[in-house]
């Protein structure tokens, strides 16, 4: 009963009597309703006709029901009259049928047109690739299809919204820009998320492949085997003298060992959008100065084990007693605790995409010739990254406070 009350979100003006979990529809909710109370006595009847899924879906409380004149408040997603919030979104028995089948079967569609159909009620059906982005772009999560339930966090939004919306109707000019700014943002975020995904080493599958290996390496070790770590360059080509200073030494090994990662912030830097607009002076300093940072966000994850091995990379083995070789033990400390600190966030690949870019673009590097345009960039990632965890399923209000939280240490660490 639980999950059915969790996955889709009830509209207050729900007096069902048929879960115990409804007891929350409390006088007050019904006041705020938008709907009239008339008709809502029949508002139990589950509202499944194109669902097999009642178990997940049932107890659906649709406007409809609610009788049609009712009903004000469209689908986000083609404009029709919504039945309820499906996924974290106010949207119609068709766009919600739509979207879980396409979740569901994995379906990957391609557009014939230009790749941005606009979706309306008559033509929602012409092309699928862009009615599903769609869903995505005005907040469809994929998440609640698999869990079936999302957070009270994104129910107390969808109250906001029916308030609001109930208060004051989106006029045509208003959905149309908010549609463009919804599409704006979550085409931006994909951008973000794939230029993570063509220049990082460190996305979350390739992270898994290497704790594999870090696996089956500690136990090799553990079962005897010498596997002479950490000389895993090649010392030959060092001179005697540079050989002699352990702690010149270890420094050079190790930026040579981070080397490849510079080049792949600077290609992802490269594909964020609109950081080649700017000149190209402020292009370097950020680089410069955002590049350790960007570094400790990628390897936050293979950072955290107590392990005596760190894989920066796949032939790529350091030993944690290397590290003390360098002789910064405070800056150790600080990559440590910055890297559980991320760990516990728990961030996805797109959350750490954005994070990264953030990080990039800061305006106030110093040297910067244009920080406003910088920083008119970082804002627009900053909303991509603010709606990315807005429809998180885990229950952290404060996520987004703790990620930009976490910028001043990253600074701090990294100077
Ligand atoms: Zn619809
Ligand atoms: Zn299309």
């Amino acid at each position: 009963m639980e999950t059915a009350q969790e996955t889709s979100f009830v509209f207050p003006l729900n007096v069902v009597e048929n879960s115990g979990d409804h007891a929350h529809s409390t006088k007050a909710d019904h006041n705020l309703s938008p709907f009239k109370l008339e008709g809502a006595e029949e508002s139990h009847v589950t509202h499944c006709q194109e669902d097999d899924m009642t178990g997940m879906e049932g107890v659906e409380n649709t406007a409809k029901q609610a009788g049609e004149n009712d009903l004000c408040l469209p689908c986000k997603v083609c404009g029709d009259k919504s039945s309820g919030f499906h996924y974290g979104v106010m949207a119609c028995e068709g766009c919600k049928g739509f979207f879980r089948r396409s979740i569901q079967k994995k379906i990957d569609y391609k557009c014939h047109f230009s790749g941005n159909c606009a979706i309306e009620r008559i033509n929602r059906n012409r092309c699928q690739h862009c009615r599903f982005k769609k869903c995505l772009a005005v907040g469809m999560s994929k998440e609640s299809v698999r869990i079936g339930r999302y957070s009270k966090r994104v129910k107390q939004s969808n109250m906001d919204e029916i308030k609001r919306l109930s208060s004051k109707p989106e006029t045509a000019a208003e959905r149309e820009a908010r549609e463009r700014h919804e599409m704006e943002i979550y085409t931006l975020s994909q951008a973000v998320l794939q230029a993570h995904n063509l220049t990082c080493e460190y996305t979350k599958e390739k992270v898994d492949a290497l704790l594999q290996q870090q696996d089956s390496i500690m136990m090799r070790l553990n079962a005897g085997e010498d596997l002479n770590i950490p000389p895993t360059v090649d010392y030959s080509k060092w001179k005697p003298e540079e050989r002699s200073n352990s702690k010149v030494f270890a420094w050079k090994i190790f930026c040579e060992a981070i080397m490849p990662c510079t080049q792949h912030v600077v290609e992802f830097a490269k594909c964020l959008p609109g950081f080649l607009t700017l000149q190209q002076e402020d292009q370097m300093t950020l680089l410069k100065q955002g590049f350790f940072e960007v570094w400790m966000i990628y390897l936050s994850p293979v950072m955290l084990s107590e392990e005596r091995l760190i894989l920066l990379g796949r032939d790529n083995v350091f030993a944690r007693d290397f590290l003390a070789r360098m002789e910064t033990p405070d800056l150790w400390r600080h990559i440590f605790e910055f890297a559980t600190g991320i760990h516990q966030l728990r961030l996805s690949d797109t959350e750490v995409a954005l994070f990264a870019a953030i990080t990039i673009m800061s305006g106030d590097r110093g040297g910067i010739k244009e920080s406003k345009q910088v920083e008119d960039l970082q804002e627009k990632f900053l909303e991509c990254l603010r709606r990315e965890i807005s429809r998180r399923e885990v229950k952290d209000n404060h996520l987004f406070a703790k990620v930009l939280m976490k910028m001043p240490l990253l600074c701090s660490t990294s100077t």
